[in-house]
């Protein structure tokens, strides 16, 4: 094998002040330590991925890592030590059967490094015995005395803050961890230093920050948001026949008619029109195969409850909804005097406000089967974000 990760998530967190680890902690509905194994699991260079836990989270550590219960690199998770140091030696020593050439050592709780950096750190390896991402210091540093008063200017230029993943050859990094077993040191690098090794350092993004303090939750969520740059549009279509009654539904919202619309559930050819669209962001299918009309438990049920699923479904894949736009397309019933009403509804079933959701209606000029006032079609399309 290559290019193992070794992730280090057996830390208490107790800086963060949380009764639960902060790498198990959600950041925007998904723990920390679940979006740091997708970054290593989903890079073509890395090989393997392997979790230093401690050993009485592991419940925590399957709910993290459910994702990828069967994904062929993930490894089974080993126990860690007391401290950082410890732990990452149990860890190696536990990859020695896998025989790895290169491993990257990188903090559970730093969940926003990206594909390129784990990229550079892996090519540089190939010249390198030990690499390391780090970011230059960009604030004037001062040392001081006891008293906190400034005793020394201190040159930043050659200053920097190393983060991880940190690399090494695996023979080296397991004979440093064995060697120096007694030092206390903060991190791999100061190992590999007593070893003798030269380490290079690779200039990585301040966007790998560690979270350790309560308010970088909220950064990591704003660093989210700014992400969110997958811009996805969904489309949907649906068409139900009349039948006899005297109300039918539409977003949501019951219409008066001479007629009603005929279906398993409540027919409201509307929202599955847009329940379709949501779907259709994620490839998630279509309604029918979330809730098949061969079921019983959806007879006469609101079509709410469909809409509902599709959006917990993009809620699961971090992706926001920002708009929608539905044509409803028949002869009757008038749908002008009900469309503020449609659209507002709309609004509170989507959490979207009100200039983010279009509803239109228009008529086929009495051609084909809405013309014919046989039944009733929809179409949608919906917009949405993802990181
Ligand atoms: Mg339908």
């Amino acid at each position: 094998m290559k290019t193992i990760a070794l992730i280090v998530a057996a830390g208490k967190g107790v800086r963060l002040g949380s009764e639960i680890p902060k790498q198990y902690l959600p950041l925007a509905e998904k723990m920390i330590l679940t979006r740091t194994l997708a970054a290593f699991l989903n890079h073509p260079q890395v090989d393997a991925v392997k979790v230093v836990i401690r050993a009485c989270d592991k419940d925590l550590y399957a709910t993290a890592a459910a994702d990828f219960v069967d994904h062929p690199k993930l490894l089974s998770p080993v126990h860690g030590g007391e401290r950082r140091q410890g732990s990452v030696r149990f860890g190696l020593e536990s990859l020695a059967e896998n025989t790895p050439h290169s491993v990257l050592i990188h903090d559970g709780a730093r969940p926003f490094i990206t594909e390129n950096e784990i990229r550079a750190v892996i090519d540089a390896l190939k010249n390198d015995p030990a690499v390391t991402l780090a970011v230059p210091i960009t604030d004037t540093l001062k040392r001081v005395n006891a008293e906190n008063v400034i005793t020394e200017n201190i040159d930043r230029s050659a200053v920097y803050a190393v983060q991880t993943p940190q690399g090494f050859h695996f023979s080296d990094i397991l004979k440093a961890h064995q060697d120096f077993i007694k030092e206390d040191v903060t991190d791999d690098n100061a190992l590999a230093e007593k070893l003798g090794l030269k380490i290079r350092i690779i200039n990585g993004l301040k966007s790998n920050f560690k979270v350790t303090h309560q308010e970088d939750i909220a950064r990591g969520e704003a660093y989210l948001m700014q992400n969110k740059n997958d811009i996805r549009t969904g489309m949907g279509f649906d068409v139900h026949a009349f039948t006899t009654g005297d109300s039918l539904w539409l977003c949501g919202v019951e219409i008066p008619h001479t007629q009603a619309l005929k279906g398993h559930s409540d027919a409201d050819v509307a929202l599955h029109a847009l329940t379709d669209a949501i779907l259709g962001t994620i490839a998630a299918g279509d309604i029918g195969l979330h809730f098949p009309p061969s079921d019983p438990q959806w007879k006469g049920a609101p079509s709410s409850l469909f809409l509902e699923k599709a959006l917990s479904l993009l809620a699961e894949k971090g992706g926001v909804l920002n708009h929608v736009d539905l044509t409803i397309i028949c002869e009757a019933p008038k749908l002008t005097p009900h469309r503020d009403m449609m659209q507002a509804k709309l609004a509170t079933l989507l959490g979207l406000s009100l200039d983010r959701v279009n509803v239109k209606a228009t008529t086929t000029e009495k051609l084909g089967f809405t013309g014919r006032s046989e039944g009733i079609a929809a179409q949608a399309i919906a917009t949405v974000a993802l990181s």
